[in-house]
């Protein structure tokens, strides 16, 4: 597969490294980001976070439009 924002900029063809957890797409390591993210799910009387942080890969631009606000 081929980085689809390396397509955009310059249209050679980077390999992509993983496909974005948000919009499916894939995308190389120069525009992608691999975050961290706890696990919670309904426990008995709450809610419970697992131990061990999974791992999330999302694409620069779904990356900026999480944190843009
Ligand atoms: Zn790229
Ligand atoms: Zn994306």
């Amino acid at each position: 597969m081929t980085c689809y924002d390396c397509v955009l900029e310059d249209r050679t063809g980077t390999p992509a490294i993983g496909v974005c957890a948000r919009c499916g797409l894939a995308a190389c390591q120069n525009h992608a980001r691999v975050l961290t993210s706890l696990i919670s799910q309904v426990n008995g009387m709450g809610l419970s976070t697992g131990p061990v942080p999974a791992r999330r890969f999302v694409c620069t631009a779904c990356h900026t439009a999480e944190t843009a606000y």
